[in-house]
């Protein structure tokens, strides 16, 4: 059965204020938020953004989306989790003051942010759902002890996901880092030292200290690497490769997290996706982050994969091509949304309307 996802179109000069207007309209004519009742506690999963990125969703935005949940009577909090890679999000303290940095205060947003410790116990849900690859999923606590979920998402490109929409945000966001490090466990890359020149960037950028320069070769301590794949993208000479067999496996297993968040909720959670400043990789890069698309629109739905299978295809239409695939050749990013729609998270097949 055809999901519903509607669009709105937005152009890259407009203003912030239309663009409000225009997430507004998206909202109240789509009805995405209209299962937010009296009292529900409400997450709202967001990407903050890391130090430096431009890309992530703008607070102004959010202000909209969490004014829709609160008037339908939500008490409604913004949320992420912390990262694996180190940055200024891998602990909630260090988090929450760059979120207030990127502008997500009270004032501006109407909202709280809570970013959960996933280093205390209390704040650790274990999520049973025998799938393939997870069989208990490691999920922030705070995204089970909810009555209602919105996922505010970014739709972007990703090194290892090929893009990166609702079940991103939803499959990797949520995990607490325990989570996301089962997710990325076999990605370690391998180096072909015969093409490695010894310029040390892949030491400098590895964020957890996984890589020493012996005898002018990079080495890769496999049982440290978090397989975030940083180090591919800097290296010059292509020495870093990945066994993107098992990078496809973690679109299955971010897909599976998915699912552990949203099983209980199918009639509870609304999504939204802005196809604008699209960039090659996710809002974990501050930098060295070039636009690959111009800007398409937002889009809502109440069905995780019909929104990511309309925004991939929104925006390559706009392009002309694939533009993920030309962004990210070694990946299908295309397979996440297959692998959900097999587990019963949603539909591949969707019928766009156009506001
Ligand atoms: S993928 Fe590379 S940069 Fe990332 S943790 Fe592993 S060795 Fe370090
Ligand atoms: S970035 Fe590439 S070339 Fe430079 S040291 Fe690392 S593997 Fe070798």
């Amino acid at each position: 059965m055809k999901s519903r996802v509607y669009f709105i179109s937005v152009g890259s000069s407009q203003s912030q204020q239309v663009i409000n207007q225009k997430l507004k309209r998206l909202i109240d004519e789509s009805k995405v938020l209209d299962f937010i009742h009296k009292n529900d506690k409400v997450a709202l999963k967001l990407h903050f953004g890391e130090e430096g990125n431009t890309g992530f969703v703008r607070p102004q935005h959010v202000r909209v989306v969490s004014d829709a949940a609160i008037g339908r009577g939500g008490d409604v909090f913004l949320t992420d989790n912390n990262t694996l890679y180190r940055g200024r999000r891998s602990n909630s303290k260090d988090h929450l003051k760059l979120a207030y940095e990127h502008g997500f205060t009270k004032e501006v947003t109407n909202a709280d942010v809570i970013i959960p410790d996933d280093t205390q116990e209390k704040n650790v849900a274990c999520v049973e759902i025998n799938q393939k690859f997870i069989k208990s999923a490691k999920v922030a606590r705070i995204f089970i002890d909810i009555d209602a979920f919105i996922a505010v998402s970014h739709f972007k490109g990703h090194i290892l996901t090929g893009f990166g929409g609702a079940l991103k945000n939803v499959g990797m966001g949520c995990a607490t880092r325990q989570g996301k490090l089962a997710q990325h466990c076999d990605l370690a890359p391998i180096v072909h030292a015969d093409r490695c020149i010894g310029c040390g960037e892949c030491e400098i950028i590895c964020p957890v200290k996984a890589i020493k320069l012996v005898n002018k070769k990079s080495v890769v301590d496999n049982a440290k690497c978090i397989g975030c794949a940083s180090c591919l993208a800097v290296c010059p000479t292509m020495a870093m490769f990945i066994d993107f067999n098992a990078g496809s496996q973690l679109q299955d297993k971010m897909v599976e997290y998915s699912l552990a968040v949203l099983k209980d909720k199918k009639e509870k959670s609304g999504f939204i996706n802005f196809a604008i400043k699209i960039n090659k990789e996710c809002d974990c890069w501050g930098t060295q982050n070039p636009r690959i698309a111009p800007d398409v629109g937002i889009l809502a739905s109440n069905d995780p994969v019909s929104i990511d299978q309309a925004s991939f295809d929104l925006v390559n239409k706009a392009c002309g091509k694939d533009i993920f695939k030309a962004a990210h050749p070694e990946q299908d990013g295309t397979k996440q949304l297959r692998y959900a729609q097999g587990i019963g998270l949603g539909s591949l097949d969707y019928e766009l309307i156009k506001l």
